[in-house]
């Protein structure tokens, strides 16, 4: 979409009613950064939305893609389990919450909208299919369908909003198996990709190794989408750092977002190797927390999202990270991340 279009695209959601004008207002893009973000309320500056976890989870539902439902939980009780947490974040200083949970894995795109004018935080929601875990969460229409198919259904999520709601996507989300890329995780990515060539959404994909990693950006360059458009997910688990230094040095975006109390170390390790390499403006953090799980008792074990504020933060200061360093990554990168803007290689 050209920036005109974009522009227009905005207008008629203010036209319809999906931005308040108070909203509209704080829209008005700086002139450096000309993205807008999109977050479940409507878009807002990348200013706007500060101190950011950039992969977390509402609700996640592990039964499978022929059998999720929204029928399989009460909102009501969802929320009585979920908001005392994000209001605990909120607490901490976070403004905004990246949730990670595609469609067929229990992405609730109502459910986040409530929960975002209830606890005062910024939720941002994606578009996409998630081939990890065996392709277990993998529709039965994207094996029939084309990678061109795929992207068109991605498309109408953005233009249209999700499932009626008027709620549109902030970033693609996808996701792939260990090892060499499967057929239908190729195409995934690759759906991903002409989906930002159209939309300028950014693509988070559960990734983890490097062999994955690099198969998704050569898919990339071949669709001519850039690096930056593209974020690393669970980049912790790849253990070479040298794999995250070629990805960042392209401009892809490298997420250390495992942090719990277990994790502390390995997190701290791959954070300041990155920092010796001078590579902190491609990282970003989080905890890939919460799963409010449909089906078990009470949601079963919430996992809060607060270790970044209460251990993470504190163990960079004490490894030497300046205030500064602290601000990009967990407020000046999400910003330029999550801006919605067509990335093109070359
Ligand atoms: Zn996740």
């Amino acid at each position: 979409m050209k920036r005109r279009e974009f522009i227009r695209t905005g207008a008629l959601a203010l036209s319809a009613g999906a931005l308040p004008i108070s909203t509209w207002n704080a829209c008005r893009p700086a002139a450096k950064e000309p993205g807008l973000v999109m977050t479940v309320l409507g878009l807002v500056a990348p200013e706007a939305l500060g101190f950011t976890l950039a992969h977390e989870h509402v609700l996640v539902d592990f039964i499978g893609a022929d059998r999720v439902s929204p029928d399989r939980y009460d909102p009501d009780d969802v929320a009585a389990v979920v908001l005392p947490h994000l209001r605990q974040v909120r607490e901490l200083g976070c403004q905004t919450l990246v949730e990670c949970t595609p469609a067929y894995l229990g992405r609730d795109a109502a459910l986040l909208r409530r929960l975002s004018r209830a606890s005062g935080l910024t939720i941002i929601t994606n578009t996409g299919y998630y081939g990890a875990a065996d392709d277990k969460y993998i529709p039965s229409h994207a094996y029939q369908e084309t990678a061109h198919q795929l992207a068109a259904r991605w498309v109408r999520e953005w233009q249209d909003g999700i499932d009626g709601t008027g709620v549109r996507p902030g970033f693609i989300k996808t996701g792939v198996d260990k090892g060499s890329l499967s057929a239908i995780d190729a195409k995934l990515v690759r759906a991903a990709a002409l989906t930002h060539l159209e939309t300028g959404l950014t693509i988070a994909s559960h990734t983890g190794y490097a062999v994955p990693a690099r198969e998704q950006l050569a898919i990339l360059a071949d669709e001519g989408v850039h690096p930056s458009a593209w974020i690393w997910v669970h980049a912790q688990n790849e253990p070479d750092t040298d794999h995250h230094a070629w990805a960042a040095r392209q401009g892809a975006w490298l997420s250390f977002d495992g942090i719990s109390p277990e994790s502390l170390e390995r997190h701290l390790s791959r954070v300041v190797a990155m920092k010796r390499l001078g590579l902190l403006h491609r990282v970003l953090l989080s905890h890939d927390a919460g799963w409010y799980r449909p089906g078990e008792p009470g949601g079963g074990s919430f996992r809060p999202f607060d270790t970044l504020f209460t251990r993470f933060i504190p163990a960079l200061r004490e490894a030497g990270f300046t205030r500064d360093e602290i601000r990009q990554l967990t407020v000046i990168n999400p910003q330029r991340a999550f801006q919605v803007r067509i990335r093109k290689q070359g």
